[in-house]
């Protein structure tokens, strides 16, 4: 690992520690020529499986680009997608798979967008679970409803469904 002020080819580990629930290790590591200090962060590598087969590495960016569209016109900022994202991964890491179809991390966005914003997340509920009639939205529209009146998925300062009202 080369040190990341001087480029010296060679580091010493100082300190190590389990972070994120142990599913990361944090690495102190000190350059034995200019001295300073840097931490590394190891993780196990998460891939998704593409439909054409393909691996490629998990990408909080992939995540959050495929939320964006869904989630045109909401009050959802930047922030928010950069937490769900890392949500999605934290997620699907302790479940503790090394590997992940795609199709599988368009499902694991679907509780936390939920919890985000229920029309961004019936818009994208609908392309990921192929919504293909009006039943089905108001399959999962009803489902929303019964959750919130039960008071598991009604966000702070969320709005009532009519229904309750
Ligand atoms: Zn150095």
């Amino acid at each position: 690992m080369y040190c990341p002020f001087c480029r010296n080819a060679d580091s010493r580990v100082v300190d190590s520690r389990l972070v994120d629930d142990g599913s990361a290790i944090r690495r102190r590591r000190q350059c034995p020529d200019c001295g300073r200090r840097f931490s590394t962060v190891e993780t196990t590598s998460l891939s998704v499986i593409k439909r054409s087969g393909v691996a490629e590495p998990f990408s909080r960016s992939k995540v959050i680009n495929g939320v964006r569209k869904a989630c045109q016109g909401r009050p959802v900022s930047e922030d928010d997608l950069a937490m769900l994202a890392q949500e999605v991964e934290e997620n699907i890491r302790a479940s503790g798979v090394a590997e992940i179809d795609a199709h599988e991390v368009g499902l694991a966005i679907l509780q936390p967008l939920q919890r985000l914003d229920q029309v961004a997340y019936l818009r994208f509920a609908s392309v990921y679970q192929a919504f293909e009639s009006l039943e089905d939205f108001e399959t999962a529209i009803r489902q929303l409803r019964e959750e919130a009146a039960r008071g598991t998925a009604l966000p702070a300062g969320a709005q009532r469904p009519l229904s309750a009202r």
